[in-house]
């Protein structure tokens, strides 16, 4: 988007009109329900084209990238598609130059106080169930003196908050230093002015660099926060998943970040129904998830992934025992999600305001990312709290998954 505005070109995400001469759809096709997703999406402004509301449709991203040849077969009025590596290509057929140095210029469609930072891409790690590095390739990390430049740019233009992704961000560095290389980063990106607050999303257990830990408890910038998904926590589905890890030694790992950062909130998400998970594994996941009190938890029914390796496998848990597994397991974290808000209540929180909805403006605290973790929500018809800016809450109530507070002070 960068790039196109760059060539003067009028850009706008998700259009609300939906009208346009061009819609590009930019794709995933991790799993059953976002492939989903991306067709109907496709067949939409395939249907809007046919109206003559728009002139044309392109497709990119992973699901074009993974079924390019059944998707130009199956859907033929798209105009062109295009797969994960070709922005130069879509570019030109939007009649827009690819420009090198543009690298890292961008148009967020984030509110301007966050945005996020991807510090590398694609996957090296074979576990079994996963079809991304099928379609992202093996990981390839940006250099720091990129990103640092990213994020110069992007405190420029107001962003507070960089929330770092990859699809196995503890892996930064190995390809291109050898080495563990998340911790420098940290180290680097806590330097950029105007930067306040720095998010770390998809960590890997096996092999996590502990030095992250330290900076994480070192340096107030970065958030006490981990996203880490860990998948299950049965002994024999973690071999077959090859994730490297065993219940004991995930269970050392969670003692770490509890014991080097105290407080730190964890976010992880689980896979139930994968094949062969028998009544008594699932008992054991869910005893674990008792015992473990995330703060945040997300559960996905197992997709059965052509191409994978547990696409060897029989996918043999049915749709009603995954489904039956994912709320049984949601229903456990709701009431711990609760038990951890309400002691919550009366407590202080720096936040940062993201927006205004109705009658309340809604704020996070750093134990909370965008879109998929609590908010704070602040009374607008007794408060004014401007939005974009730091703000200090007083916890007044809670329930499972959003706080109620009252500001005590504008921090800034
Ligand atoms: S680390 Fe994540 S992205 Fe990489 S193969 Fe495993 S699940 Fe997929």
């Amino acid at each position: 988007m960068g790039q196109l505005k760059a060539n003067n070109k009028e850009v706008v995400h998700e259009d609300a009109k939906e009208e346009g001469n061009i819609v590009v759809i930019n794709t995933c096709g991790f799993i059953g329900d976002a492939k989903e997703e991306s067709i109907n999406t496709i067949l939409h402004f395939v249907d809007k084209k046919e109206q003559g509301k728009v002139d044309k449709v392109f497709v990119t991203g992973c699901l074009s990238e993974r079924y390019k040849t059944d998707l130009e077969k199956e859907i033929p009025n798209v105009d062109q598609y295009f797969g994960t590596h070709d922005l130069p290509l879509l570019l030109k057929a939007l009649k827009a130059d690819y420009k090198h140095e543009l690298v890292g210029e961008r148009l967020l469609t984030t509110p301007r106080h966050f945005a996020y930072l991807k510090i590398a891409e694609g996957c090296d790690r074979p576990c079994s169930f996963c079809a991304i590095p099928l379609m992202r390739g093996k990981h390839k990390s940006t250099p720091i003196e990129e990103l640092v430049v990213e994020a110069t740019k992007l405190a420029s233009k107001g962003v507070k908050e960089l929330i770092l992704i990859a699809q196995d961000l503890t892996y930064y560095g190995f390809d291109i230093y050898k080495k563990r290389a998340l911790a420098d980063l940290l180290n680097e990106l806590v330097k950029v002015d105007g930067i306040e607050w720095i998010r770390l999303h998809y960590a890997y257990p096996t092999g996590f660099p502990e030095d992250v830990l330290d900076v994480m408890a070192a340096s107030p910038k970065v958030c006490n926060y981990i996203d880490i998904p860990l998948q299950h926590i049965n002994d024999e589905i973690l071999q077959s998943m090859r994730r490297g890890n065993s219940h004991q030694k995930t269970n050392e790992l969670i003692q770490k970040f509890r014991d080097k950062v105290p407080g730190i909130a964890i976010r992880t998400t689980l896979i139930v129904g994968y094949p062969n998970e028998t009544e008594a594994q699932f008992e054991e996941l869910k005893q674990w998830v008792r015992d473990s009190r995330f703060d945040r938890l997300g559960v996905f029914a197992y997709s059965h992934e052509e191409d994978t390796h547990a696409a060897t496998l029989e996918d043999n848990v049915s749709d009603e025992v995954k489904k039956q597994r994912v709320s049984e397991i949601m229903e456990i974290q709701s009431q711990i999600s609760f038990e951890l808000n309400q002691e919550k209540i009366g407590k202080t929180f720096t936040c940062l305001v993201d927006r205004k909805e109705g009658n309340y403006f809604y704020a996070r605290t750093e134990f909370d990312s965008p879109d998929v973790d609590n908010e704070v929500l602040i009374d607008a018809t007794k408060y004014y709290v401007q939005i974009g800016h730091f703000v200090e809450v007083l916890i007044t109530e809670a329930s499972e998954y959003d706080l109620i507070g009252e500001p005590i002070k504008n921090k800034e």
